[in-house]
């Protein structure tokens, strides 16, 4: 039986491993000759990063970043705290910084400015989704996944309170799990 939390599914998972395949032949023709040093922001983008790096034809490495942003279970509010940073330098390097979802737009707003004080030869961003109906600032967004409606969406690394980031799939919450989390 379905966890009564979980409603609509919003993308099926063969969809989503689909568009990361066509996602994987973009970013490689783009990076062609050069090599990229993935930043995955922790913990949302671990599932797709897994799935985009498999894709990738030229050569990667990859860094990890935490970071929480105050707010409420389901807004953030653009206050921004580093859990976790780097491993390594990012100077002189071709950073390519995976979101799992960009909302407000607050959070990489944030990430963008640190990461472009330290020096890399380029940045972008690649994000599995985007909210664009609740942008609050603008955030170049060079690769994008799927657009989604203003719901609160759960699954392929999505979490609500930790939990239901295994499904393979994204889904919406119910109204009622909304409210019990707000
Ligand atoms: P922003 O700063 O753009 O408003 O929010 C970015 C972060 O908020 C995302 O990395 C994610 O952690 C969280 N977030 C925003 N929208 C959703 C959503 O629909 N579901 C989940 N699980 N997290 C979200």
């Amino acid at each position: 039986m379905r966890d009564p939390n979980i409603g609509e599914i919003l993308i099926q998972a063969d969809e989503l491993q689909a568009r990361i395949a066509d996602l994987g032949v973009e970013i490689s023709r783009d990076y062609e000759g050069r090599e990229i040093l993935i930043v995955c922001v922790l913990k949302g983008a671990v599932l797709f990063v897994a799935d985009l790096m498999r894709q990738l034809t030229v050569p990667c490495e990859v860094d990890f970043m935490a970071v929480s942003s105050y707010g409420s279970a389901t807004r953030s509010s653009g206050v921004v705290r580093i859990l976790k940073d780097l491993d390594g330098s990012i100077e002189g390097k071709n950073v390519l910084i995976v979101e799992d979802i960009i909302d407000s737009g607050l959070t990489l707003q944030y990430l963008m400015r640190n990461l472009r004080s330290r020096g890399p030869a380029s940045i972008e961003v690649c994000s599995l989704l985007t909210k664009p109906s609740r942008r609050e600032v603008e955030v170049p967004i060079r690769y994008t996944g799927f657009e989604l409606p203003d719901r609160y969406a759960v699954g392929y690394g999505l979490d609500l309170a930790q939990r239901y980031r295994n499904l393979p799939y994204v889904a919406a919450l119910t109204d009622a799990a909304i409210a019990a989390a707000s």
